[in-house]
């Protein structure tokens, strides 16, 4: 199996081809062809291997091929819920690489940090939010973060989310998307507190297990 077998747009085989990535790894290979035909899905992998990717190149490929949005115009189409810093970044410089030949604008914000320029980037306009959850509820309920328009959501690393304390705030965002959305779920461990948040949040998922 090739990164070319899997029905991807030129821009992105290009930007696989710049990172010197041919296969898709175990993970990639199931699920980047369930999330392009728009199914939800419900990940069992930790990090490591190649979850970022198998997440971040369907979306980047939906968004690119949205045709409802106005060229030139920019909302926030796809939200990216992960527990720390460390991994909103490395998910952002992910979205960063591989939508690298795409004109797609990414932001990650994340709490510790002057709000400010978090703002004015969000203000600028951009199309996927990479977001930890406290400075996400922070930011929503000043009003600088809508997520009416989010047709695609992930919660990252559930478990970790639920070890640091963050359910009820993930709660809180979830409650604010939009019914209508594709989601995806990946958590390195499934017990039954997991499955059922993940039953809350997807709609007749497929399983994903590495
Ligand atoms: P992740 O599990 O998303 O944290 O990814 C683990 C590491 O594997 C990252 O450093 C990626 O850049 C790298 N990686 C992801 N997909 C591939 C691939 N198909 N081939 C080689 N390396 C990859």
């Amino acid at each position: 199996m090739l990164f070319e077998n899997l029905n991807l747009i030129e821009p992105i085989l290009k930007a696989l081809k710049t990172e010197g990535y041919t296969t898709p790894t175990p993970i990639q290979a199931q699920a980047i062809p369930l999330l392009l035909n728009r199914r939800d899905v419900l990940g069992c992998a930790q990090t490591g291997t190649g979850k970022t990717a198998a997440f971040a190149i369907p979306i980047i490929q939906l968004l690119t091929q949205d045709k409802n949005l106005k060229p030139g115009k920019r909302l926030i189409r796809s939200l990216i819920l992960t527990p720390t810093r460390e991994l909103a970044i490395q998910i952002g410089e992910s979205f960063e690489s591989y939508g690298r030949n795409t004109n797609l604008k990414y932001k990650v914000i994340f709490g510790g940090v002057n709000q400010h320029s978090q703002v004015e980037s969000l203000r600028s306009g951009i199309d996927v939010l990479i977001a930890t959850p406290g400075r996400l509820l922070d930011l929503m309920n000043q009003r600088h973060v809508h997520l009416n328009d989010i047709q695609f959501f992930v919660l990252d690393e559930a478990d970790r989310m639920l070890d640091m304390g963050f359910v009820n705030d993930v709660k809180k965002v979830i409650a604010k998307l939009p019914a209508k959305r594709q989601s995806l779920f990946f958590s390195a461990t499934m017990p039954p507190v997991i499955v059922q948040l993940a039953d809350t949040i997807l709609v007749n998922p497929a399983k994903v297990e590495v």
